[in-house]
């Protein structure tokens, strides 16, 4: 049977309903989050190896994930083509490689994310690959939310999953003139 992502955010409540203040500064009646889909190690394999599937013929040496919303699902891709997989993270706010991990010189790296909006923390991974010397062949995420077909065009991209983003910036938004309580996602809900 054929992996259904959207039957599987539903499946595992990872599709939010509600009042959301999204990283943009954007209210949103719904958020993804991702962390649930990914719950599961059999789910987080399925989906790994599907999108490691569409991520192969960019042939990577390395997958590198920014953390902390893409080291799993980076982790499960990296399984599925037999890579070795890292993740950048931020430090006094700046995305940076620690821990030890190392880019060889012209190494090539898919970078992976779980979800794409605005592709920031994205690109910010791809500067630090690229000053290390790395270079970046791809990118590819489970959900495509940035509204845009490849939003790091020209360099090739893959999601399992394009899913529309229904937002409103806060004056106009019909949530706040009902009420209803705003949640950050960035703070209750870690992304
Ligand atoms: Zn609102």
């Amino acid at each position: 049977m054929p992996l259904d992502v959207q039957a599987l955010l539903a499946e595992t409540g990872a599709l939010l309903q509600g009042h959301f203040c999204l990283s943009s500064g954007l209210h949103s009646p719904n958020y993804v989050q991702c962390a649930l889909l990914l719950e599961h190690p059999r789910h987080a394999k399925v989906i790994g190896a599907a999108l490691a599937e569409k991520l192969a013929a960019m042939r990577p040496e390395k997958i590198v994930a920014p953390a902390l919303g893409g080291v799993v699902i980076g982790y499960t891709v990296a399984e599925a083509l037999d890579l070795p997989s890292i993740f950048t993270e931020r430090k006094d706010g700046a995305m940076s490689l620690r821990r030890g991990f190392r880019i060889r010189e012209g190494e090539r790296i898919v970078i992976v994310e779980d979800v794409v909006t605005t592709g920031k923390s994205t690109r910010e991974t791809a500067k630090v690959v690229e000053e290390h010397g790395g270079e970046v062949v791809g990118f590819g995420s489970i959900l495509n939310r940035s509204g845009k077909a490849n939003p790091f065009d020209p360099q090739p991209y893959a999601a399992l999953l394009e899913l529309a983003l229904e937002t409103y910036d806060e004056a106009g938004c019909p949530l706040c003139q009902a009420s209803v309580e705003l949640y950050a996602p960035g703070s209750r809900f870690s992304k």
